[in-house]
């Protein structure tokens, strides 16, 4: 027998499909507080939350019998999956069910939007009936601009196409056909689509990258009266510039279900809110009988499948190799997300290959999940809770990126190193890795560049002459801006020709900062990264 807790809300579909296995008792306890779960925890081999109930590493720690934390829906941010995954806890969540209901809902903003339905709604229930104050604009003929052309994204491309809209979409991690698929024309840079659409969605998650990617400049380059739609995430249209453009008139309307704060309270939202051709919603897209349903039905097939040992679907944080001696390869498969993660970071262009070799023991027999955790760690800053070590592979694929693995028994100067070479649209570039005191992740190969550099936190990846002067001069500058300095590693190829350094930093470094390093007159280049 499987003993499960619910801990929140679950559809009736999913609480009848655990009625009819016959090989599972379960109980609802809804919202147990922490005192109760900690209690409770230890009799049960799964549970299943939404985002209600935070699963700790106090709670993961009392879960002596636990074997799956089953997160009904996407977010994660209440499971700590790291305290999970040391205990040996597949975290699974269900990041598709919700696809169509968002999509559908981008649809009803969309339109809505374009025909003022929410103030003639109004308007008539309060008893007028002034047509002339409605008219509204069509979405045939148009332009629609779509950010980000992933699940959601590529959906709404592909029915404003059925529309008769012209769609642009800017999406710089996926391949041409998945655009083609989806009837919308990719364009290189994201000025391309803002010049030129009339109704502008975003569809990309919450990134570092993604983070306030429409604002006050970004407006300014869309066309007088476009309208634009979030129904993604808040915070990735900033709030001041969007509310700036609509008082100002240059922007006819905009839509939204997310906001940086939820509920939305702070005066800047409830000014937004107000504004009289703003529609806004309570996060409610992925709000339907049937998303609700897809949710309760996939994450209770998918926890008793995990729990039965017949299939692993959408586990967030273990790649499942029969066999695997989890303990052993846990720092090498963080050692490969570092990497994959510094390559997305570090590339610039569309990427179109990559490449992992792993040399030495133990790492020559784990290349094939090395690899799935490389392609994990690499979609990470771009996908987030959606890439897991199941569908990383075929995430990548989507995405037109070729894979090859090669392994080798033997690695020149350590006892086992794990390489990665990225081909973009634009350059080649060559990440290597090892394992230092069995668990100490280090950076040992960057291009040229032989470093020993810690992949944790903020760090800085500088190319620069290598002339006298350049720690101080680059030390005094982010000491100037209030930037401490953690580490700092450097590798050069001879005397007097190029360097590289990997400046650990406590804070990350604000734009103005990168620009005014790469301003300095021996600076070659500066990425930024997060790891
Ligand atoms: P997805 O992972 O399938 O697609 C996201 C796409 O964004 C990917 O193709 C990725 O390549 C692209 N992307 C990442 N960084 C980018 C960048 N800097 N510029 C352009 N494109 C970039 O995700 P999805 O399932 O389609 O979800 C999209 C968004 O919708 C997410 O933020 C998700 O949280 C949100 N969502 C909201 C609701 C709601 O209730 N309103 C419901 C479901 C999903």
């Amino acid at each position: 027998m499987y003993h499960i807790l619910i801990t929140d809300d679950l559809g009736t579909a999913g609480l009848a499909l655990l009625d009819q296995a016959t090989d599972v008792q379960f109980e609802v306890v809804r919202l147990p507080d922490r005192q109760q779960l900690l209690e409770r925890i230890g009799a049960y081999d799964a549970i299943i939350t939404r985002s209600g109930t935070p699963l700790t590493a106090e709670i993961f720690q009392a879960a002596t019998r636990l074997k799956i934390a089953g997160r009904a829906g996407v977010g994660l941010d209440n499971v700590d999956i790291d305290a999970a995954t040391q205990r040996g806890i597949l975290v699974i969540n269900t990041p598709e069910a919700n696809t169509l209901a968002a999509t559908e809902m981008t649809m009803a903003l969309l339109l809505a939007l374009c025909r003022h339905l929410p103030w003639a709604d109004a308007s008539i229930k309060r008893g007028e009936w002034t047509r002339s104050k409605f008219l509204g604009a069509e979405l045939h003929g148009k332009t629609l601009g779509v950010i980000g052309l992933g699940r959601i994204g590529s959906r709404v491309a592909w029915r404003c196409h059925a529309f008769g809209m012209r769609v642009l979409a800017y999406d710089p991690y996926i391949a041409e056909e998945i655009a083609e698929r989806a009837h919308a024309q990719l364009v290189g840079d994201l000025d391309e689509l803002l010049t030129q659409a009339d109704v502008i969605t975003v569809h990309t998650p919450l990134t570092d990258e993604t983070r306030g990617m429409i604002g006050a400049a970004q407006i300014a380059r869309m066309k007088p009266g476009a309208r634009v739609v979030n129904c993604a995430r808040g915070g990735i249209v900033d709030e001041q510039a969007l509310y700036d453009g609509l008082v100002a008139g240059k922007l006819a309307g905009a839509a939204l279900d997310a906001y940086s704060t939820e509920p939305p309270r702070t005066d800047l939202l409830r000014q937004l809110l107000a504004l009289h051709n703003v529609i806004a919603s309570p996060h409610i897209g992925a709000n339907t009988v049937e998303a609700q349903h897809a949710v309760a039905v996939q994450i209770v097939t998918q926890v008793l499948d995990a729990l039965r040992g017949v299939n692993y679907s959408n586990v967030v944080n273990l790649p499942f190799v029969e066999g695997l001696d989890y303990r052993a390869i846990q720092p090498y498969l963080t050692l490969a997300e570092k990497i994959g993660a510094l390559q997305m970071q570090l590339v610039r262009g569309r990427i179109e290959r990559v490449e992992v070799e792993c040399r030495g023991e133990p790492i020559e027999q784990w290349v094939k999940p090395l690899t799935v955790a490389l392609l994990r760690g690499l979609l990470y800053p771009i996908l987030r809770e959606a890439v897991n070590y199941v569908n990383a592979p075929r995430l990548a694929d989507e995405r037109g990126i070729t894979v090859s693995q090669t392994r080798h028994p033997v690695a020149e100067g350590y006892s086992n190193v794990l390489l990665c070479r990225v081909v973009s649209s634009q350059e080649t570039r060559l990440v290597g890795g090892a394992l230092f005191l069995r668990d100490q992740p280090r950076i040992v190969l960057l291009d040229n560049f032989r470093i020993d550099a810690l992949p944790a936190g903020c760090a800085l990846v500088m190319l620069s002459r290598d002339v006298p002067g350049v720690m101080g001069q680059i030390g005094t500058l982010l000491g100037k801006h209030g930037i401490n300095i953690a580490h700092w590693h450097m590798g050069r190829e001879a005397p007097g020709q190029r360097q590289l350094s990997f400046i650990n930093i406590d804070t990350l470094a604000a734009e103005p900062v990168v620009a005014e390093l790469i301003a300095q007159p021996m600076v070659l280049d500066v990425r930024q990264v997060t790891l």
